[in-house]
């Protein structure tokens, strides 16, 4: 079964292509804001503006036309709402347009699986931590149950609120990761309510040290406090399930820091660690072709009408949206 995944939830639009199991093609167009950040209404006129060019590439790079495609899989959500929008119709189009069956699929759980794939790995415990998103998972009898998550905002928009407010030129967490090298631990408070992450105070603290303390300082202690935070609940969490292995998956799961001290972590408790390579881990339509094979396998073809942008789709909420 040959599957286009098409992803477009927040600043990046990709189209991956899948045979059965394996990724074909893995076209990625990201959108970067500069110093105003991400404007959901200009990442949606990117995604316009580049998806005839990513769709072409990706059947090119995958060496196949659209006559052989079965399934066109799209992000539903979560996601923000105008260039979530962009790619559902997108698929949509394509869908009436060649006469493809379609498939909406969970971000988060398009990101566990594809990394369950690359790490070979089963019965875990999930870190999933991306921009709008820290959620600690397990799965049970095919459903995602959320043990813990952050009350307030996603990590990954810690960093990126902190990137703007330092005025970098690029206010992304991976900037931030750059400029955070060789800093000095300055205070900040650190927030955990048993396997829940509270991240807000931690940015005004941090933001109110602007001025007296070198950025590189205050973006060093910024992602140290909320890694050992987030090692904290997760190793909470892997005492709870007595799991023996953990997955680290979203954006915020490239960063080496945070992939040391979950290491470091899990060699102390005799766990096995496991992190796919950066491009599962970064909005990748890849990973939604290949969801969207195991979804369908699942549940068979998701019905036009149902084919809508769900902003607030939990991972959790899955078998009631397909089922
Ligand atoms: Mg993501």
């Amino acid at each position: 079964m040959i599957v286009m995944g098409i992803e477009s939830t927040a600043h990046t639009l990709s189209i991956g292509i899948s045979r059965n199991d394996a990724i074909l093609s893995n076209v990625i167009d990201m959108y970067r804001g500069g110093t105003e950040g991400l404007i959901p209404r200009k990442m949606a006129d990117h995604h316009a503006l580049v998806f005839a060019d990513v769709f072409s590439k990706s059947l090119e790079s995958a060496g196949i036309a659209m006559d052989d495609v079965d399934l066109i899989a799209f992000s539903q959500g979560p996601g923000i709402g105008s260039p979530l929008s962009v790619g559902v119709s997108g698929a949509k189009y394509l869908a009436l347009k060649h006469n493809k069956k379609l498939m909406g699929v969970n971000h988060p759980y398009a990101h566990v699986k594809i990394g369950e794939h690359a790490c070979s790995m089963k019965n875990q415990l999930v870190l999933y931590l991306s921009g709008g998103n820290s959620q600690l998972l397990v799965e049970q009898e095919g459903h995602y149950h959320v043990l813990g998550e952050t009350l307030d905002i996603g990590i990954g928009n810690l960093f990126d609120n902190f990137a703007r407010s330092l005025r970098l030129k690029d206010a992304h967490g991976s900037e931030l990761a750059k400029l955070a090298e060789g800093g000095k631990y300055v205070e900040l408070p650190y927030s955990v309510k048993g396997m829940n992450l509270v991240f807000s105070g931690l940015l005004t603290a941090a933001e109110k040290q602007i001025g007296k303390h070198s950025g590189k300082d205050l973006a060093y202690s910024l992602m140290e406090t909320s890694f050992a935070m987030t090692c904290e609940v997760t190793e909470r969490a892997l005492f709870l399930t007595k799991k023996k292995n953990l997955l680290v998956c979203g954006g915020v799961a490239q960063n080496r820091r945070l992939q040391e001290m979950l290491k470091i972590m899990c060699e102390e408790d005799g766990v096995r660690f496991g992190v796919a390579p950066d491009e599962y881990n970064r909005d990748n339509g890849a990973m939604i072709a290949y969801a969207g094979y195991l979804l369908f396998k699942k549940y068979g073809p998701m019905p036009v009408e149902k084919c809508i942008p769900i902003p607030n789709y939990r991972v959790d909420r899955i078998k009631d949206v397909l089922g």
